[in-house]
């Protein structure tokens, strides 16, 4: 199938043309003529399935063919849950809409707030926006977001997850009943699916495939080790292996500060990436590792979220999230065109629990293999990290990701991303 066959517009296959994008992803292929039609969509979708610009395309496109006007008020709303996401939607935004006529600007915290209220003012047609920043400027009397004609909630799993649901329920309260509605999800919990059935009219149910695709395998490989080992077996990992590029996931903040710094003294070039770092921190530490000068960027699950690394051979789950679906989203960063990525998990007695909720998740059994020197202590404690170490526990069960039996998980088209962070969790 090629981009020509989904109905939209010479300027925008243009735009998709220079991006060098020859065949819409199937998220793309289903989500963009249900759009086009003006239907409400529920997406099953990951962070690597082509999800941004199977919204911004068809959102571009409506935009631009509806009346426009005068003083350009915001007619699609988009909300994500972090900054990164945010920017980089924004991005796609202007590279799509290149030969187009529309407007479109992103607002997030921790940035001054000032120049994007004189965007605002100037009047934008496409608003990306995080939850908070947008409720601060909404309170302010700096927005209006009463001629909103589509909604898009993108990972809105995600910012469940990151407490943004009374946020959301604040803005939805605000916007014209009558809208478009697109959300993003990928998983499906109890939480979303309820958000979604007060949201969504006659949804048009879509979901990327990736058990059809097989370009990128993700192979995903346990390895148990004694707790106090974990620092010496990842140095030894990369090390040997040679590894040039590595993402690691700690459970907490202070872990990645840690670890980062015992890699440093092992002559490993390494950043840690986490809430408690500045924005330029984080920006410095991601350019660093895109261009090759870091080796490993340690990060938290939630300052992962919206990181955009194209080509990511290794990640290291230092510690297992105790969110399952956390682990599908941190492998879900691996794996690149035309090779495999490589998921590995240092897992100690203690996360024994962790890693059974996982392959009940996934519905696999993932491999072990026993690197000789690392073995847990037969009799140390299974019992599971305490709270507080990790995020609240989730209280609904997710949706079963699909994947095929093996051990693996498949990207739908070329290299993956991962995604990132926000502040709220106390200790990420
Ligand atoms: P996303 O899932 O939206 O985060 O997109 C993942 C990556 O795929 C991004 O780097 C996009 O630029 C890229 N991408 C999106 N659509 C296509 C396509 N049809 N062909 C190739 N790459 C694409």
């Amino acid at each position: 199938m090629s981009f020509n066959s989904l109905g939209l517009s010479d300027a925008l296959l243009k735009a998709i043309n220079k991006k060098g994008y020859t065949t819409p992803s199937p998220i793309q292929q289903k989500a963009i003529p249900s759009i086009l039609e003006g239907k409400d969509v529920l997406a099953s979708a990951q962070t690597g399935t082509g999800k941004t610009a199977g919204f911004t395309l068809p959102i571009l496109q409506i935009l631009s063919q509806g009346k426009q006007l005068s003083h350009r008020p915001v007619r699609a709303l988009i909300l994500t849950p972090t900054r990164e996401l945010a920017a980089q939607i924004f991005e796609n935004l202007k590279e799509y809409g290149t030969y187009l006529d529309i407007r479109s600007t992103v607002i997030f915290g921790g940035v001054n707030q000032k120049p994007q209220v004189a965007q605002l003012r100037n009047g934008i047609d496409i608003l990306v926006a995080t939850p908070g920043r947008l409720i601060d400027l909404q309170n302010q009397g700096l927005i209006s977001l009463s001629k909103v004609e589509i909604l898009v909630l993108d990972e809105a799993d995600r910012m469940l997850d990151m407490g943004f649901l009374r946020d959301i329920e604040r803005i939805l309260k605000v916007l014209p009943a009558k809208r478009q509605n697109l959300l993003f999800s990928a998983t499906f919990s109890k939480d979303i699916k309820k958000l979604a059935m007060g949201i969504l009219h006659n949804p048009v149910h879509v979901e990327a495939t990736p058990e059809n695709t097989t370009v990128d395998a993700i192979i995903q490989k346990i390895y148990p080790c004694a707790k106090q080992k974990k620092t010496e077996l990842i140095i030894k990992l990369i090390s040997e292996g040679n590894w040039k590029q590595v993402l690691v996931f700690t459970r907490t903040k202070q872990g990645a500060n840690k670890l980062t710094e015992a890699m440093i003294s092992a002559g490993i070039k390494a950043a840690a990436i986490h809430g408690n770092k500045g924005q330029g921190a984080r920006t410095r530490a991601l350019a660093g590792f895109k261009d090759g000068t870091l080796t490993a960027l340690v990060a938290t699950d939630i300052a992962a979220r919206g990181l955009d690394i194209p080509l990511l051979p290794h990640v290291i789950n230092f510690e297992l999230p105790n969110i399952p679906e956390d682990y599908v989203h941190r492998i879900g960063r691996t794996g690149r065109a035309g090779a495999s990525g490589e998921a590995i998990s240092l897992v100690s007695p203690d996360e024994t629990v962790f890693l059974r909720d996982i392959e009940k998740l996934v519905g696999l059994k993932l491999p072990k293999e026993q690197i000789p020197g690392f073995e847990p202590d037969p009799n140390a404690s299974t019992e599971p990290i305490k709270a507080g170490q990790g995020r609240p526990q989730r209280n609904s069960t997710p949706k079963k990701p699909k994947t095929d039996n093996k051990a693996r998980s498949n990207n739908s088209f070329g290299p993956r991303r991962p995604s990132q962070n926000n502040d709220r969790r106390s200790n990420r």
